[in-house]
């Protein structure tokens, strides 16, 4: 099963297994687990995703973190 990230940095999204860490590939910090759910986020259309990063940026500057 995987899950869907986001990193906190770079905003780029991530699909992790349960047994692996979640790191960015990019920038090596950790990452943020989404409220999104792997098919849904699979069913996202390029537009959609990024939508969906856009989301998470706002969020961040509107709160500082991306933590919930
Ligand atoms: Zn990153």
């Amino acid at each position: 099963m995987l899950k869907v990230y986001i990193c906190p940095i770079c905003y780029n999204f991530r699909l992790v297994s349960k047994r692996s860490k979640a790191y960015c590939l990019h920038c090596n910090h950790s990452l943020l687990p989404c409220n999104i759910t792997y098919v849904a986020y699979s069913n996202l259309s390029e537009e959609e995703r990024g939508k969906y990063k856009a989301y998470w940026i706002m969020r961040k500057k509107q709160t500082g973190s991306c933590e919930k």
